[in-house]
């Protein structure tokens, strides 16, 4: 092994999840599988595929740079969707690609139009509505001129939706807050049904949509986090769970991430281990070393704090996480081998370490830490 720990991304998870919230979506709903932010740190260009062959095909992505990526790596007809930044610069390349993308400024409109007469393509567009998060979108005073604008150069534009976003539909003490969205949403698509903007779909839901609000999956649903086997949060976790069965969760994680031993010592009582004096061994202590640290997104928050699986045992990290390495206790393992495998995240025995389990965080940093696993490291694809 070259590198110092690998990803491995299981198909059979990824299939069961996409089944199991098709499934939940309903038969007339559109599945858009949201691969922004390096496809949840999973790897866009390692995933797409995979995805494809599971019966996806339509896209999300954040940014025109990672439209691009997924673009190169197709190989089926499907739907790409920028949802954020695309530079004008690049608005050609969407076009002749036939790559949608969302508008939220006149501005993106205006450049739009020229773009589309200049190369004489329509534009796929989603036209993104404000109903209440306050981030990007239209207000309802601003779509007279989108309207306008799309009435008098008809040619440009091909309306692929009209979309919003909710504003944390994982969160109960957001609900009334949703719900006015959802009837924003309504009202405002109504007004444009009536000015003659009728797009090809609507959508609106992330996953926490499509699990706490399932009225809201519309024609498409775009489903980040719980196509990765992850639930965007533990309250959305307990309210969707069949029958409150926790041992039964249809979710399965799609990621593992492993590493090997790269050395095992010994260390006296009351000696300082790694840098500096955050950890003292209080007994003669038997450590492993493991060449994975915070430069590869093992974070150094888990100083003495996080977990990794040997031989089926949970280790604790001590000491700092250093740039290229940590150090774990493994004096409770009878034989521990340089090489032996070393589980990051994922399973191993029994035992099983989630990424929120890295420590005492919430289940929402799930989204922080998956997206900090670097791109470098190399993912293999098991069944
Ligand atoms: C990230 C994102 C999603 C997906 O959210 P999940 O909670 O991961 O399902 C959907 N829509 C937009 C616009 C997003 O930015």
């Amino acid at each position: 092994m070259k590198h110092t720990s690998y990803i491995e991304l299981s198909k059979s998870a990824l299939n069961n999840n996409i089944n199991y919230l098709k499934g939940l979506a309903g038969k007339d709903t559109r599945f858009s599988m949201v691969i922004k932010a390096n496809a949840y740190g999973h790897g866009i260009e390692d995933l797409l595929p995979m995805v494809e062959e599971c019966g996806v095909d339509h896209f999300t992505v954040f940014s025109v740079a990672e439209a691009m990526r997924a673009h190169r790596v197709k190989q089926k007809q499907c739907e790409i969707m920028i949802v954020g930044w695309i530079d004008d610069d690049h608005l050609a390349w969407a076009i002749e690609n036939e790559v949608s993308f969302y508008i939220f400024t006149l501005e993106r409109l205006h450049a739009t139009c020229q773009v589309a007469q200049k190369i004489n393509k329509p534009a796929k567009v989603h036209i993104e509505i404000e109903t209440g998060m306050h981030r990007t979108g239209f207000y309802k005073e601003d779509l007279k001129d989108v309207v306008r604008i799309i009435e008098d150069n008809r040619s440009c534009f091909e309306v692929k939706g009209v979309c919003t976003h909710f504003a944390g539909a994982e969160e109960m003490v957001n609900h009334d807050r949703i719900k006015k969205q959802i009837q924003r949403f309504k009202d405002i698509t109504n007004g444009l049904e009536k000015q003659g903007i009728i797009p090809e779909c609507y959508h609106c839901a992330c996953s926490a949509g499509l699990f706490n609000f399932p009225e809201t999956a519309l024609d498409l649903v775009r489903v980040g986090i719980s196509s990765y086997g992850f639930w965007p949060n533990t309250e959305t976790k307990m309210l969707n769970l069949n029958d409150g069965d926790q041992t039964n969760d249809p979710l399965q994680r799609v990621l593992s991430w492993k590493s090997v031993v790269m050395s095992v010592k010994y260390v006296d009582e009351n000696e300082y281990v790694s840098y500096g004096r955050s950890y003292l061994t209080n007994h003669p202590t038997k450590i492993a070393t493991i060449p994975v640290g915070y430069g590869y997104g093992f974070s150094r928050t888990l100083s003495n704090n996080g977990y990794v699986l040997i031989r089926g045992t949970r280790v604790r990290v001590v000491g700092a996480v250093n740039m290229n390495m940590m150090v774990v206790d493994v004096t409770d393992l009878e034989e521990v081998n340089v090489n032996d495998e070393v589980v990051l995240i994922g399973k191993q025995g029994d035992q099983t370490i989630t990424v929120s389990s890295f420590s005492d965080m919430n289940n929402s940093m799930n989204y922080e830490l998956l997206t900090r696993l670097p791109g470098h490291i190399p993912r293999r694809i098991v069944s």
